[in-house]
């Protein structure tokens, strides 16, 4: 019901933020204009507007008649409240001492300390808007707040210098930033209202409870009597109902105008990239927001108690007794104050106040530039929870282990360094699994492991081990492993059992990136290296969703390859720039120039989709029991219900045939199967194991040695690949003119030609190559591969190529050339494919994911953007090679030494002499 109320209200601010915002300045505007006296006269009466009521409001939790506080003081007494340090006070001023000066010098510093602490924690929220938009909201609360103070209690604006420093303190701006993520993670105006309404019905009735609690508590510290205390409470209550009335009504409207006005232009998706994960966008999706009843309860109980407390107080001071004690109290002070005093004490009091005054400053400057220094030069941009947690996991660890001896053995194999040095950290290891002890004596059983990081001091300590495992376990909302500290897991995992293995870390913390984290300070502790060594290694901003159970475990990051692009290669009348990933310089440079040759004519290709192979290995009782076999799976009808069955393990994998091998009494059966955009490894095994069930039923005293029988062959060079294909097999073909010959490759097309046919096929066969005719295929297949989220491995089948020139017949001055690649075994669906970058690259040559009509398609297409690829880094190095003959030659003729231009030499071979050639 309350909830509701403040969504309507909430709906309200968002869907007329104009009005809000309006009304408000309006409000503020005539306040600055109110006649003081009225004003004064007014408060307590209700003045009807949102920051009207918050100062009456306040002034009303302070008493209004008779007035002990700052109300009163200002109304009754009339003696203006003694706050500022740098006026003249009536009365109080002789109360200004150095434990003043102390004591408000140490919350100035609070407040400016957690005023820090809270804008870092919105910059872990990593969104200038975010900030930007707390930070507006600070500054128009303090806009109010000044403007309340100085209409409302009559201060000049000396008084504002403590109370500034109030509402720094009591300032919530987590939830401003939460409410801010929350609303700007919606993608249309619509959707942001709603957000603000929810979040708003939210955090609104947990927030009201708060500030009447905080009023209260607070507004107890005005029926103090003393009277530096009372106006420093007084204060701090104006500031908490401030801080709520522009929370609850300025601040939603002001985030709807914000999104409204930046829908055109302003990126907000990392906000709402950010907001997935904040906990506030995660409740939305529950049933119902609970907030936790006890806690809620304690609030009602204690806002019950202190209404008492103020009710009481404010009857029982009503009578004469306070007012005596003021009046009495005043002049008694003033008079012995005044009689004390001599000229010259007067002249030290100044000095004095004035010594006190700078010191203050000085110590507010000191902290406000070490803060500044620290955010631009020290912070990096890691939370700041974040980074104290990991050093912190180690320092708490080390400290958690001074308590114990270390035992001798322990320190066996441990560096002589650190035996003698102390003060190197480290760790205590659990020497127990969770099923081998009991919790009770778990915690004194460790190991010194050494740790190299330094000592700093943890956030808190961490606690038992069942404690954390309860929490860990827990079903709660508040806790779960979000609830612990890093430190904590790592105790959990060096634990054993089954509560959090080190391989399944991200999935237990349900936070990959964390996982990752926590991961690698373990793996360094056990590798006994610094965690810093895996610096370079990054584990950032990756989405592990696509890695984990799909494509990597163990992970602790990732390496980033650089990645380029050759083309534009015209390939069947169509342009592509094809991506490359190499740390191979001049491979890309070298494969882009040969893109540009072919690219004057255009590749053409065709492409056959040859299918996925698996091949198992079977064993029979005898040769004649595998020769029956054979025959029975050749024969038609046999082979249609070996297939059904092959098939029917998936929507794409569609048998082709059955290539049987005979060895002895043992069958390689190489079921060979086309995949879909799949690559198809998983299909065609998946497939093979059901198809082999078949034939087991038919022949049950065959044994299955192996799924894989090496018949396939995968990641293997193999003759079988190359002859029957796998995969893919293209073939590509060009005609380069004698111009483009030429002016490209610096070259003509007979040199080619003698130079292809004495080495991809003369110098392959003296070298016995099987799938080698080609002068470094294996680089464009290898590159494009990890660009595209190939199985890198599968290069060693798929690099097979015949790269064959000739001299066109036509003119004999053109080169006709072609490569024929029989084993390309490429995919567009599963596997690295589906990763961000990978499928980034596949989406710019068009081919990403599953083709939408022709399963299949993309796939092949794929298959033949790779071989042009080859083709292009092939005639590329080619011309290169021979040119560097030609360079030969020239110096044999020249008989001199010279350092060959890189012009007629793009491999850039530097000769001294033609001794160092021949
Ligand atoms: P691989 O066999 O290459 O290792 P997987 O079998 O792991 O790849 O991944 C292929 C998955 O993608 C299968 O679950 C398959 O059903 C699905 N898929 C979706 N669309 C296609 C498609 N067009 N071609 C092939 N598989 C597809």
């Amino acid at each position: 019901m309350i909830g509701r109320l403040f969504r309507a209200h909430g709906e309200f601010c968002a869907s007329h933020p104009w009005e809000v915002i309006v009304a408000l300045l309006t409000i503020t505007a005539c306040m600055l204009t109110v006649d003081k006296n009225n004003t004064l006269d007014a408060s307590g009466n209700g003045l009807g507007t949102a920051s009207a009521a918050a100062a009456a409001g306040a002034a009303t939790a302070a008493g209004t008649s008779p007035p002990p506080v700052l109300g009163g003081s200002a109304t009754s007494s009339r003696h203006r409240p003694c706050h500022g340090w740098s006026q003249s006070c009536d009365g109080l001023e002789a109360e200004y001492n150095a434990a003043d000066v102390i004591l408000m010098t140490i919350v100035r510093c609070t407040a400016v300390l957690y005023c820090y602490y809270q804008f870092c924690s919105l910059h872990r929220m990593g969104s200038k808007y975010v900030l930007g938009i707390a930070g507006l909201f600070t500054v128009f609360s303090s806009f109010i707040f000044t403007t309340a103070i100085i209409k409302f209690l009559g201060s000049d604006i000396s008084d504002l210098k403590d109370a500034l420093f109030f509402l720094l303190l009591v300032i919530d701006l987590s939830n401003s930033g939460r409410l801010a993520q929350l609303a700007l993670s919606g993608s249309n105006q619509a959707e942001v209202t709603q957000n603000i309404a929810r979040g708003l019905e939210l955090l609104g009735p947990a927030i009201s409870l708060d500030t009447i609690v905080e009023v209260l508590l607070v507004g107890v510290g005005t029926l103090s009597g003393v009277q530096r205390l009372e106006v420093l409470c007084m204060f701090a209550v104006l500031s908490v109902l401030v801080n709520y009335v522009v929370f609850m009504t300025f601040y939603p409207a002001c985030l709807s105008l914000i999104f409204d006005l930046s829908r055109s232009g302003v990126d907000m998706s990392v906000v709402r990239e950010k907001a997935k994960g904040s906990l506030l966008l995660k409740s939305l999706t529950e049933e119902e927001q609970k907030a936790n009843p006890v806690l809620q309860r304690v609030k009602l109980i204690m806002t019950t108690g202190l209404m008492a407390v103020h009710i009481y107080s404010r009857v029982a001071f009503s009578g004469s007794d306070y007012d005596s004690v003021d009046k009495t109290l005043t002049p008694t002070l003033s008079l012995n104050v005044s009689n004390n005093r001599t000229e010259s004490a007067e002249i030290t009091d100044i000095i004095i106040k004035w010594l006190t005054m700078s010191a203050d400053h000085i110590v507010i400057s000191i902290v406000l530039i070490a803060l500044v220094i620290k955010f631009i030069c020290f912070d990096n941009r890691d939370p700041l929870p974040d980074q104290m947690r990991q050093s912190g996991t180690v320092a708490i660890a080390a400290k958690a282990s001074q308590t114990t001896p270390i035992e001798e053995q322990d320190l066996v194999d441990q560096p002589k360094t650190q035996e003698i040095a102390p003060e190197k950290s480290a760790v205590r290891k659990l020497l127990f699994t969770i099923e081998e002890q009991s919790s009770k004596n778990a915690t004194t059983q460790t190991e010194l492991l050494p740790l190299q990081q330094p000592l700093v001091l943890p956030v808190r300590p961490p606690r038992p081990l069942q404690e954390c495992l309860e929490i860990l376990n827990s079903t709660e909302d508040l806790n779960g492993p979000a609830a612990l500290s890093d430190e904590e897991i790592v105790a959990i995992v060096h634990a054993g059992g089954p509560h959090c293995p080190l391989y399944k870390i991200e999935s237990v913390l349900d936070d990959a990136e964390r996982g990752v984290r926590i991961r690698r300070q373990i793996i360094a502790g056990r590798a006994k290296m610094p965690v810093e060594r895996l610096g370079g290694l990054p584990y950032e901003h990756f989405d592990y969703r696509k890695v984990l159970n799909a494509c990597c475990e163990n992970v602790l990051g990732y390496v980033p390859i650089p990645v380029g692009y050759a083309g534009p290669l015209l390939l069947d009348g169509e342009t592509y720039y094809v991506p490359m990933a190499t740390t191979e310089g001049a491979l890309v440079a070298s494969t882009n120039r040969g893109c540009k040759a072919l690219s004057v004519r255009g590749v053409r290709s065709v492409v056959e989709d040859v299918g996925m192979t698996r091949a198992p290995c079977c064993r029979f009782p005898s040769v004649a029991r595998a020769a029956e076999a054979k025959a029975w799976i050749e024969n038609e009808t046999n082979y249609q219900q070996v297939k059904t069955e092959f098939d029917s393990t998936s929507r794409f994998g569609r048998l082709k045939e059955c290539h049987i091998a005979m060895d002895g009494p043992q069958l390689y059966i190489r079921f060979v199967a086309t995949t879909g955009d799949a690559m198809g490894m998983n299909m065609v095994s998946k497939g093979a194991e059901e198809a082999l069930r078949r034939i087991k039923r038919q022949f049950p005293d065959m044994q299955i040695i192996s799924l894989s029988g090496n018949f396939c062959c995968d990641k293997k060079p193999a003759a079988i690949n190359w002859i029957k294909g796998r995969g893919k097999r293209v073939v590509t073909e060009c005609t380069i003119s004698a111009a483009t010959l030429r002016s490209v490759l610096k070259t003509d097309a007979k040199t080619l030609v003698e130079c292809n046919k004495l080495k991809n096929m003369g110098g392959s066969a003296m070298a016995g190559s099987i799938g080698g005719n080609n002068a470094h295929a294996a680089n464009m297949v290898t590159a494009v591969f990890l660009a595209t989220g190939q199985d890198p491995a599968q290069n060693v089948t798929s690099s097979n190529c015949s790269t064959a020139m000739e001299c066109w017949v036509e003119n004999n001055d053109d080169l006709y050339m072609t490569c024929t690649m029989p084993s390309l075994e490429v995919g567009t669906v599963g596997g690295g494919t589906g990763l961000p970058g990978q499928s980034a690259c596949l989406e710019m040559l068009g081919v990403r994911g599953a083709h939408a009509t022709r399963p299949g398609d993309n796939a092949k297409k794929l298959a033949q953007i790779v071989c042009a690829t080859v083709m292009a880094g092939e005639l590329s190095l080619m011309a290169a090679l021979v040119n560097s003959d030609l360079v030969k030659s020239h110096m044999r003729h020249n008989r001199s030494s010279i350092a060959v231009s890189g012009a007629n030499n793009p491999l850039n071979v530097t000769v001294s002499s033609c001794s160092t050639i021949s």
